[in-house]
């Protein structure tokens, strides 16, 4: 499936205009900023999809040519006809799966950056797991009943999103106790890894067939990255449960004889990726949340299939990015300078999901 073209290290000098007759269109939130900012500075018009709230915050920018209000983000459907009939190219983030449903997602046929194929695979917790291990990455153990119960667990629900709703459990008894909380909830009962948690972000090129890693981050998360600033001893008593609410995001560099078996799970991913989700199978950005233990395991959360809001602490590039380039390459100008490439060498529908190519 790869293709081989040439590609442009230096976008700007050899672009011949062809970013301009495209508007890099997505919703104002997550990383919209760096998405539209590297969408501009590779030569394309740019569209936020705001509403009430933020339509201000994405006018005060220059770099976005045109912001369109809607009231809520859920409503992004309905202004869907209207777009399809432009030249744009969505560029979907993490706000599209929180506030579109599976459906809708796939339903919209303005031309997607990516592959809607993966969604299946990244929705479900159990095809996310076969997939993961299919590509021989180290999972949590998981636990079916409380019963089986025999470490500590962290409880997640379905759907949850950014961590919340998520609860540490010690042991089986502790299970019983809280068991009432969680009846007729949907959840998972998943070994509780104690390590460093690493989020890896990566970009594969469908162009060029090559994965690069962007750039990392470790997440800050309320109130269970402050437990540790409390002695242990005055804890006890205080009936504090951890929580991992996200609540921003703070650059690491990973120890370098540790990035081979980083860049060799991405590679794996996205091999798997093509047996399980048609030949395209997963490219441009996804991330894999994994926590490093002290025997030097990744063990893997779980795969975020599209850019991460972990990127945005890398507008100017990062320590990763500037090894590949020697300007500065977001994950969003990265996606932009694909979406180039592929207009350039006449490659659009190889990075686009098939059922978005407009056929002229
Ligand atoms: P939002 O539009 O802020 O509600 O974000 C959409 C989704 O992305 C939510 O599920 C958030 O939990 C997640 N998200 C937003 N910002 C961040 C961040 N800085 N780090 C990690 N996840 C985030
Ligand atoms: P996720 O929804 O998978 O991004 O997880 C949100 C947060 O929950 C992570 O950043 C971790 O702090 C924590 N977490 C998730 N899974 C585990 C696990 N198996 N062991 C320990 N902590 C976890």
């Amino acid at each position: 499936m790869t293709m081989m073209v040439e590609t442009y290290a230096e976008g700007r000098q050899r672009d011949s205009g062809v970013g301009e007759m495209y508007t890099i269109a997505t919703l104002g939130s997550h990383s919209a900023l760096q998405i539209l900012k590297g969408a501009h500075d590779e030569g394309f018009k740019t569209l936020a999809i705001a509403n009430r709230e933020t339509e201000r915050l994405y006018r005060s920018f220059a770099f976005v040519d045109e912001v369109i209000t809607i009231d809520k983000y859920s409503d992004f459907m309905l202004l869907v006809p209207e777009l399809e009939k432009r030249k744009i190219i969505i560029v979907p983030h993490g706000s599209f799966v929180a506030y579109l449903s599976l459906e809708d997602h796939k339903k919209m046929r303005i031309p997607y950056f990516g592959n809607k194929a993966v969604l299946d695979w990244e929705a479900s917790r159990e095809l996310q797991r076969d997939w993961l291990l299919r590509a021989g990455l180290k999972l949590p153990r998981q636990f079916k009943t409380g019963a089986e119960i025999d470490r500590p667990v962290i409880v997640k629900l379905y759907g949850a999103q950014g961590g919340k709703g998520y609860m540490f459990l010690r042991d089986a008894m502790d299970f019983e106790e809280r068991a009432s909380l969680l009846a007729r909830q949907n959840y998972i009962l998943q070994e509780y890894i104690i390590g460093v948690p690493l989020y890896i972000h990566y970009f594969y090129s469908s162009l060029t067939g090559k994965l690069e890693i962007m750039s990392m981050d470790r997440r800050y998360e309320t109130n269970v990255d402050s437990l540790g600033r409390i002695p242990s001893q005055a804890q006890a008593g205080m009936d504090v449960d951890p929580s991992y609410v996200v609540v921003g995001n703070q650059p690491i560099s990973l120890r370098e004889s540790m990035l081979a078996e980083a860049y060799r799970m991405g590679e794996d991913v996205v091999r798997v990726s093509q047996e399980i989700c048609g030949p395209k199978g997963l490219f441009g950005a996804f991330c894999i949340e994994t926590i490093i233990t002290p025997d030097t395991n990744f063990y893997i959360m779980e795969i975020s299939a599209r850019i991460v809001a972990g990127t945005n602490l890398f507008i100017d590039g990062s320590p990763y990015s500037y090894l590949n380039y020697s300007e500065p390459m977001s994950t969003g100008r990265r996606i932009a300078r694909e979406i180039k490439n592929a207009l350039l060498s006449n490659s659009l529908d190889t990075i686009l999901d098939d059922s978005t190519i407009q056929h002229h």
